[in-house]
């Protein structure tokens, strides 16, 4: 390549201060300080919130009552006055060539100032008529100065801090004519031509202009649709590049996945495996067998069958003389999963030259922070010697002092508990020079294009498919209090909770059990023991009297705990009370019943989790949804769940009801440019991101031929191991 680009790049823009810019004085700048505008970069990517179409302007004599509008005005006057408690009302009248508006703020004193007679701004709210005058009560008002073009961008803003739109405007048309074409040299654009061609972009001078300036709404969009791309493509290309390092940096082992241990294994299974479960065995094995380390995640519902996965990826490596662990996120689930495969694997023995009969047991052991010291001590031991074959724990497993003699895999079971470095630490845990595979399980599905972007650098398996001869969970939503102390409001409501108490006393009468979650209380951990020990009195002396009761919170200690568990899955309890620590994994296929009470309040994943804990035994499993909807929303969730029992569904409703914000979450946090784009409206184009990024990147590995690329990322991904991303 040749030496710097020639025009503006975005490095540029990032190093001058927006003090720089004509008319920002200290007072100005240090409101934009608060706003967390700092350079001109930053300006410049500060983008308009809406856009006010004068050629499609409102005006005041065609507002409709009882309709949301925005209106062009100028003040005539303002005023205010005192009201009880001190609070202050302010009124203001506007007008435009058609008639007049009346405004009033509630407790905005500010308002009286800002909107002195003469200013322009912009109105936006819901219009009322009283005695035939229009008015709107706190309407969102933008002040737009007097600006003269057919469209007029309206930027976020705080009035309060002194920042209006217009200034901002004004300072943005400065970056403008000093960077674009014509009076500007203009900006580098770090796309090639050809994905330009592709996707029919505008080049980055016309986005930006056109983002700020239009002249018609259609460049917007045309606009939008570019930086759009640029914000994915951006964090694509930093996910790919990581990906691509991890694999080329590391040594993996090239696994067998024909030997002894899995034709048995299969062999033995009292079942088939599902079409889904084999597709996603083979493409784990495929990735097992190559010499780049396996990085993949496998998405898979609630009793999808993981376990089966996790096993024959575990004996992939103990075929070829490795060791394999599995991680799982709490002791509960770790001892679960020890107990289970333990029992799957009995009567498979491995080679062992060291024995008169070369071969012994294959053994699976559990370490976990509740394993005795001398046991710990043995075990360890054994795993450096290599006679442990597979382990199986919780973050016990990834402590400084466990080595293993040959790791060969490692699965880690409900990723979303995990962090990045956790699993990191772990795959350090082997001696030698080699890197072992990686499987990451879940059971909250999460839509494929947001996969992409919180797992980007994992490839991702998907199974989606529950074995056979289950019997979905019916679901069924009762719009009651969630509170059972408190009446409900309708004779209906009643009759449906009645009904819903005959039917799981019936239940519990054929033999089956129940599990009744209680409210969910976010202030203290005390209140919500207090609300469950509340909720478990009230169920034995009213609606589940004379039935054997346990109850289970996070206030209860190890033994308590697993008391109460042992008894729940021996029988001797019917019916089982708990907060939400009753864990992810627990397997008891005799309860058939899940009640969940105000679950309103819980979100659609939490809710599919809790309602995954039945539907696995052989009988027709139900769940109750107890509680009002709080929000349109809340209604939205709690319908989704009677709707559907399929988590990929639920996952594409979550995102479309919350966005992006949870799911991006702590994942992404630092690095999250994401201004314009939006992983739920815009799923289509992170797939393009993501094919451009890995095209890119597998022509050009460390990004030489595209150094502004590469200064981008660097810009905006402030990520500590941007550099050796970028490292050949
Ligand atoms: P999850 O994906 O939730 O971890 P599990 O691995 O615990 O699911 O499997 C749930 C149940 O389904 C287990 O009891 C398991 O034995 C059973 N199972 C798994 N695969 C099959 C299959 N192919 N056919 C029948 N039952 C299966
Ligand atoms: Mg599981």
């Amino acid at each position: 390549m040749s030496g710097a680009p020639d025009g503006v790049e975005l490095k540029n823009l990032a190093d001058r201060s927006v003090e720089d810019l004509h008319g920002v004085g200290p007072k100005k700048a240090k409101a934009l300080a608060k706003a967390e505008l700092f350079t001109v970069l930053d300006l410049l990517t500060h983008y308009p919130r809406r856009y006010l179409d004068r050629t499609k302007e409102a005006h005041i004599a065609d507002l409709v009552e009882g309709e949301e509008a925005s209106v062009l005005v100028t003040v005539s006057s303002s005023s205010s006055r005192r009201v009880k408690g001190g609070k202050v009302m302010v009124f203001v009248t506007v007008s435009d060539d058609s008639g007049s508006l009346k405004l009033t703020f509630f407790n905005q004193a500010w308002r009286e100032r800002q909107l002195s007679a003469g200013r322009q701004a912009v109105v936006f709210g819901k219009v009322e008529v009283f005695r035939g005058q229009r008015q709107m009560t706190n309407p969102v008002v933008d002040l737009v100065g007097d600006r003269t073009g057919r469209i007029i961008p309206v930027y976020p803003q705080s009035t309060k801090s002194g920042l209006n739109s217009w200034d901002i405007g004004e300072w943005v048309s400065e970056i403008l004519r000093r960077t674009v074409p014509p009076a500007g040299r203009g900006l580098v654009d770090p796309l090639p031509e050809y994905l330009l061609d592709e996707y029919d972009f505008v080049d980055r001078n016309a986005a930006f202009a056109g983002i700020h300036q239009p002249e018609s709404m259609p460049e917007v969009m045309a606009a939008r649709k570019r930086l759009v791309f640029d914000e994915l493509f951006r964090m694509q290309l930093a996910l790919v590049l990581r990906k691509r390092a991890m694999e080329r940096n590391a040594n993996g082992v090239e696994h067998v996945t024909d030997g002894p241990l899995l034709t048995q294994f299969t062999a033995s299974l009292p079942f088939e495996l599902t079409g889904a479960q084999e597709r996603t065995i083979a493409e784990i094995h495929r990735d097992m067998t190559r010499p780049v380390p396996m990085n993949r995640l496998l998405q898979g519902d609630v009793g999808a069958g993981k376990t089966l996965v996790a096993v024959a990826a575990l004996l992939a490596a103990v075929d070829g003389g490795h060791q394999g662990a599995l991680m799982a996120p709490t002791e509960v689930l770790a001892e679960q999963h020890f107990v289970g495969i333990r029992k799957l694997l009995e009567g498979l023995t491995v080679e062992d030259t060291s024995s008169l009969l070369s071969e012994r047991p294959l053994k699976v052991e559990l370490l976990s922070n509740r394993v005795t010291a001398a046991d710990r001590k043995r075990i360890l031991n054994q795993l450096i010697l290599g006679e442990i074959d597979i382990a199986i724990g919780t973050h016990a497993l990834i402590q400084d002092n466990v080595m293993f003699s040959s790791l060969g895999v490692v699965v880690v079971d409900e990723q979303h508990r995990f962090g990045v470095e956790q699993r990191a630490a772990l795959r350090d845990r082997g001696y030698g020079e080699t890197t072992p595979d990686v499987l990451v399980m879940t059971a909250t599905p999460i839509p494929r294009t947001a996969a992409m972007t919180v797992y980007g650098d994992l490839d991702v398996s998907v199974l989606d498919e529950l074995p056979p001869g289950r019997s979905p969970i019916v679901t069924r939503w009762v719009a009651a209090p969630g509170d059972l102390a408190q009446a409900p409001e309708t004779t209906d409501a009643a009759a449906d909770l009645e009904s819903m108490w005959d039917e799981i006393r019936q239940q519990i009468a054929e033999g089956r059990q129940a599990y009744v979650v209680c409210p969910l209380i976010d202030e203290s951990e005390k209140l919500e023991v207090a609300s469950a020990e509340a909720t478990f009195d009230r169920l034995l002396n009213v609606e589940l009297d004379g039935l054997r009761l346990g109850l289970l919170h996070g206030r209860l200690g190890p033994a308590e705990k697993d008391q109460t568990m042992d008894l729940f899955r021996s029988g001797h309890l019917d019916v089982l009370v708990a907060t939400t620590v009753i864990e992810v994994g627990v397997d008891v296929p005799n309860a058939t019943v899940m009640i969940i009470l105000d679950a309103g309040r819980f979100g659609i994943a939490q809710l599919h989790q809790l309602r995954g804990r039945v539907g696995r035994g052989r009988h027709q499993s139900t769940c109750w949804l107890v509680g009002e909807a709080q929000t349109e929303d809340g209604e939205a969730r709690l319908e989704a769940l009677v709707d559907s029992t399929d988590g990929f569904e639920l996952a594409e409703v979550d995102l479309d009801l919350r966005g992006e914000g949870t799911i991006l979450g702590e994942r992404q946090k630092g690095r999250n440019d994401l201004k314009l784009a939006s992983l739920r409206r815009d799923r289509k184009v992170v797939s393009q991101a993501r094919q451009a990024a890995i095209d890119v990147v597998d022509a050009d590995p460390s990004l030489e031929a595209h150094p502004a690329m590469a200064d981008e990322i660097r810009l905006f991904l402030e990520d500590a191991d941007t550099e050796f991303l970028l490292k050949s």
